[in-house]
């Protein structure tokens, strides 16, 4: 995994950006937690401890720099909050079930069929490279509790079909 390190290094030097105190300590705050999604805040809460002079809004900058270079995803979640991740970071393709109810993240794997991608592509002239997919719902223990309400989803599907 120490690979990973090493190619996003030497992605930022490829491109001649300046590997500052203050990135690096993003980026390693970033490696460090590359199982998980972490938002602004949270990542600026551990560079910091790598770099305490670390500023929030350095902590934006540097992800909007790194985006560009397509090191990081940055995943939009219910209720507007944005999280990051080191791209393929995991190692595989994956995709995020998010839950309606109490926000709980999930990732599944999985890659989507040539023939679809192909489709999209003839339909649409878009040539895709790269996917992440977002399914929202509601989580096993949502499903389980007393506040939910099965109804509630039967609208939703009904307002859904009529889109
Ligand atoms: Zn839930
Ligand atoms: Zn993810």
């Amino acid at each position: 995994m120490g690979d990973m390190l090493d190619s996003c290094y030497q992605e930022l030097e490829r491109r001649h950006i300046r590997l500052t105190p203050q990135r690096e300590a993003v980026l390693l705050a970033l490696y460090r937690d590359r199982d998980g999604h972490l938002t602004p805040y949270e990542l600026f809460k551990k560079a910091k401890k790598i770099y305490p002079e670390l500023g929030l809004a350095t902590v934006y900058r540097t992800l909007e720099l790194f985006l560009g270079t397509g090191l990081l995803r940055d995943v939009q979640f219910d209720k507007g909050i944005t999280q990051y991740e080191l791209k393929d970071a995991k190692g595989s393709r994956h995709h995020h079930l998010v839950c309606k109810c109490c926000g709980h993240l999930q990732e599944i794997n999985g890659i989507f069929p040539k023939k679809l991608l192909d489709q999209v592509n003839e339909e649409t002239g878009f040539l895709i490279t790269d996917y992440c997919c977002q399914f929202y719902g509601y989580c096993e223990q949502c499903r389980a509790g007393s506040n939910y309400d099965d109804r509630q989803v039967e609208i939703e599907k009904h307002v859904r079909k009529e889109v």
